[in-house]
């Protein structure tokens, strides 16, 4: 089932979400969750997606490329971002643990800020520990368009949108016009 994405402004999106237990991971629910949340991203479409994002304050992270959307893309385009398909992750309570000093700033945009994208900087390389859909522990060393998107998605975890991630003149300009595409703003 597609579930609504909620839009900055949504108080879910800027709360600490809450660690799963194991014990829910075998459930009948999680895995309508994590169906759910695949068929969610697909639609959008998009990469990642956090629960938060369909308005559940938990610990969960879906992540998918698929290989047929790169194909679609200016070589160069993929080359540069470093970009590359991934197959279906599924990250439960993770941890990140950013790698090395390289950063790299490319446009990023989010589902729940729709219509809006910013340069952004990213650690080229990052280290996440977490568990499987199977609440096996799992540890994925990215790095580039994939290291972007963990970085991206767990930070929903931690209440925080790429937005705030922003400093200086981008910052200033990012706010500027996201206020003038949203004529009620309610988020910073
Ligand atoms: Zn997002």
């Amino acid at each position: 089932m597609i579930r609504p994405i909620v839009q900055t402004g949504t108080p879910v999106l800027r709360e600490r979400a809450e660690l799963v237990d194991p014990a829910f991971i075998g459930t009948k629910e999680f895995k309508i969750l994590i169906r759910d949340m695949f068929e969610t991203m697909h639609d959008a479409p998009g990469v990642g997606l956090a629960a938060p994002q369909i308005g559940i304050g938990q610990q969960i992270v879906v992540i998918e490329d698929r290989p047929e959307s790169l194909d679609d893309m200016d070589e160069e385009y993929v080359r540069e971002r470093l970009r590359e398909a991934i197959p279906p992750t599924v990250l439960v309570n993770p941890t990140i643990e950013l790698l090395g000093d390289d950063t790299i700033t490319f446009f990023e945009g989010c589902l729940s800020v729709a219509g809006f994208a910013a340069m952004t900087p990213r650690h080229k390389s990052v280290r996440v520990n977490a568990l499987n859909e199977n609440g096996d522990p799992i540890t994925l060393e990215w790095e580039g368009w994939p290291a972007r998107i963990l970085q991206h998605e767990i930070d929903h975890l931690n209440g925080t949108l790429y937005i705030d991630t922003l400093t200086g003149d981008v910052r200033r300009q990012a706010l500027r016009e996201l206020r003038r595409s949203r004529p009620t703003p309610q988020d910073r």
